[in-house]
């Protein structure tokens, strides 16, 4: 198989046709047409095997990752999804892998409308690059430095289960059958908030995607926004698995490990009913953790007051280098 007809086999099959694209695969470059009044927003991710993802992680799951990253940025920003390109670094063309990890990636493209216009292929070590774009329109993106003090801080859905996830692959913590198929779930396959980005449009003031872990993403917020924070975080949320284990792996999974790509927003005390008027177009639950008061500190206390110091706050690439 030669690269252009891995393309064709496994990529130039139409999974999504959207009107706005003149011409997709097949070109140098794609033509699309972005609709008038609309801010075009643009995001891409690098996966790298050994680095973003395990070595021999299933393909379809792993295509439909690749993805969901993207898209789970673009519900950061309150954006619509419309089209991505797909760059590829493969160790070799093999079928049955290509299948499934296209099978994994249109899947989810379909489900949020968002067409695959093109790509590279080349043949190197694994990684998968996602570029996505998608509308919102003009003056009306959810960005980190919009909080201001006295906004609430919410989380969406529940946070810390790809972190146990993680932690059980790498050998750091053992876990029940029923509990580790529960939070590996959540790590291959993260549920982008695209409903959530949008109803929070007219409502949050600003917002991001936790993929690096709470305390680091709010952190984003907080120093674009020029404010600090008060959270309590026991009210953070967390699923039944992760309760059940909290005595023994306490608070810090769900504070400060990434990957549940779950949205973090604050939202003005005046705006708190419209919140609960949309809560059911959001499509997940949205749990108040917070306040942003002045100066520039993320102070998290328990319900006692009592701060928690974690020396984990986030991942950070380059943070051990000089
Ligand atoms: P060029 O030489 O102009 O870069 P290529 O031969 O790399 O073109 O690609 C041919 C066509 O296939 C282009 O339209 C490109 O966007 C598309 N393409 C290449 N790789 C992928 C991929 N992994 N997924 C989707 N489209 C791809
Ligand atoms: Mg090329």
């Amino acid at each position: 198989m030669n690269e252009f007809e891995l393309i064709r086999t496994y990529f130039q099959r139409v999974a999504t046709r959207r009107v706005d694209v003149v011409l997709g695969i097949g070109d140098d470059c794609a033509l699309v047409t972005p609709p008038p009044d609309m801010t075009l927003a643009v995001t891409t991710d690098l996966l790298v095997e050994g680095v973003h993802f395990f070595a021999g992680t299933a393909p379809a799951a792993l295509g439909r990752k690749a993805l969901a990253v993207s898209l789970s940025d673009l519900a950061a920003m309150g954006a619509v999804p419309a089209w991505f390109t797909l760059n590829l670094s493969l160790p070799r063309a093999d079928a049955a892998w290509l299948e499934a990890f296209s099978a994994g990636m249109f899947d989810l493209a379909r489900r949020y409308n968002i067409e695959l216009i093109g790509g590279d292929t080349v043949r190197g070590p694994l990684t998968v690059g996602v570029q996505a774009c998608g509308f919102v329109p003009n003056g009306r993106a959810l960005r980190r430095d919009g909080a201001r003090v006295g906004d609430r801080v919410f989380v969406s859905g529940e946070l810390g289960d790809a972190g146990l996830a993680l932690r059980a692959r790498r050998g750091e913590l053992s876990l029940a059958a029923t509990a580790l198929a529960t939070v590996n779930e959540r790590l291959d396959l993260p549920q982008p908030r695209i409903e959530a980005g949008i109803a929070l449009r007219e409502i949050a003031n600003s917002a991001i995607d936790i993929s690096d872990g709470l305390l680091a993403d709010l952190g984003h917020i907080l120093e674009r926004s020029g404010v600090g924070a008060r959270i309590d975080y026991e009210r953070v949320p967390v699923s039944e698995t992760y309760r059940q284990i909290l005595p023994l792996v306490g608070w810090g999974v769900a504070l400060a490990n990434g990957d549940d790509y779950e949205l973090c927003f604050t939202v003005p005390a005046g705006r708190l009913e419209n919140l609960a008027n949309v809560r059911s177009r959001l499509g997940c639950q949205v749990t108040e953790i917070g306040e942003i008061v002045a100066g520039r500190e993320l102070i998290a206390c328990d319900s006692r007051g009592i701060q928690w110091k974690g020396e984990q706050m986030g991942h950070d690439h380059f943070a051990s280098e000089p």
